[in-house]
């Protein structure tokens, strides 16, 4: 399937050869214990913590976007969690992006670095500098929620084993494994599911020892998917590329009326030629994403835009077809101001978002 574009791969990605009779896509599997006589370890399931038949489709599918095995999860903080877990030992020594997701550097900080790993907390301009002699180098491009982007490229050649946490984007906009990183990670709680109703996660690698180390640590972490929201996340698969795209343009066309706005600051968006990230974004990515964050002066007045705005849900997350934004100072663990936004554009229609965005902002 290599040959073909990613809107086309998405569509058949993971599913059985047809057989007649038989569903496109076969339901959720759910078994604790298989049928099994003698060697467990010859039989194709035996329990579903050493595998399950839902998860192998799904692994299939999201796989072959990146030519990579694909681990699954129950969320993106458990493949985090395996990654960290199978590649720092005492006296590792781990640079990891300040501004990365704030639960995997809680993760780091409070379950990893006791455990004598060296953990290097560097702001973008210095990540390159911190993870000089690092064994492990974690970034996330564009980062949530700053939406800083990194030259994965670049920081990828220094040789160190780099892990790219590549949720905002997903694999339809950027393939870090082409770009040189050696482990990526997805939320497919986000853009991958794309229907805010589950949580999952996995890793990419083209290195199947790396692969291994991660299903042993799964099978013996229990950090394991349900089938029933493997299924559903494979079920949502065949439509990412067009709800990617749609959220893509309505990012975008956020973006520029936010930017255009007197009362409106520090917008960060990708896709903006004016965005500091854009030109390396350019390079490395197929589209911007749906993610785009500004500023609207205090909480007070984020606060009424988020009431005011009826096609925006206030919720947290992002990648959903519907557009939600939070306050995301509310949270904690976040370098943001009081009024800071961050805002997921979903799949309403362009003009309808447009003019609900535009009234919320007046009336705030
Ligand atoms: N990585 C990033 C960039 C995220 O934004 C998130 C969640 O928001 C995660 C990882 C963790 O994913 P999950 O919520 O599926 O555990």
């Amino acid at each position: 399937m290599s040959e073909l574009g990613p809107g086309t791969r998405v569509i058949r990605a993971g599913l059985p050869e047809p057989a007649q009779g038989e569903p496109f896509l076969p339901g959720p599997e759910f078994a604790a214990p298989f049928h099994v006589t003698g060697d467990p370890y010859a039989a194709p399931h035996a329990y579903t913590r050493y595998g399950n038949p839902t998860w192998t489709r799904y692994e299939d599918a999201v796989g072959s976007l990146e030519d990579a095995e694909a681990v699954l999860f129950s969320s993106g903080m458990a493949a985090a969690t395996a990654v960290l877990s199978t590649h720092a030992k005492p006296g590792s020594v781990i640079a990891m992006d300040a501004g990365c997701y704030h639960g995997v550097r809680a993760l780091a900080e409070t379950y990893i670095a006791p455990n004598g790993v060296e953990l290097r907390l560097a702001p973008p301009a210095e990540l390159a500098s911190a993870s000089e002699g690092a064994d492990l180098l974690w970034l996330e491009s564009p980062s949530n929620p700053m939406l800083e982007v990194y030259d994965i490229a670049a920081l990828a050649a220094g040789g160190i084993t780099t892990v790219v946490d590549n949720t905002t984007a997903g694999p339809l906009l950027q393939q870090p494994l082409e770009l040189g990183a050696d482990l990526v990670l997805t939320s497919a709680t986000k853009q991958m599911s794309g229907h805010a109703d589950l949580l999952l996660g996995y890793v990419t690698t083209r290195d199947a020892g790396r692969a291994e180390s991660l299903r042993h640590w799964r099978r013996y972490a229990g950090a394991i998917p349900g089938p029933f929201e493997t299924w559903l996340a494979h079920r949502s698969l065949p439509t990412l590329a067009l709800r990617v795209e749609r959220g893509c343009d309505n990012a975008l066309a956020v973006a520029r009326l936010l930017a255009a706005r007197d009362d409106v600051e520090a917008v960060r968006y990708p896709g903006l030629p004016s965005d500091p990230g854009h030109e390396v974004a350019q390079r490395q990515m197929r589209g911007y994403g749906m993610v785009v964050s500004f500023d609207v002066g205090s909480a007070e007045r984020a606060e009424r835009f988020l009431a005011g705005a009826a096609l925006v849900t206030d919720a947290t997350s992002f990648g959903s077809v519907h557009t939600v934004a939070e306050r995301r100072a509310r949270w904690g663990g976040d370098a943001v101001t009081e009024g800071f936004i961050r805002l997921s554009a979903g799949c309403e229609e362009t003009a309808d978002l447009l003019r609900d965005v535009e009234s919320a902002l007046d009336a705030a």
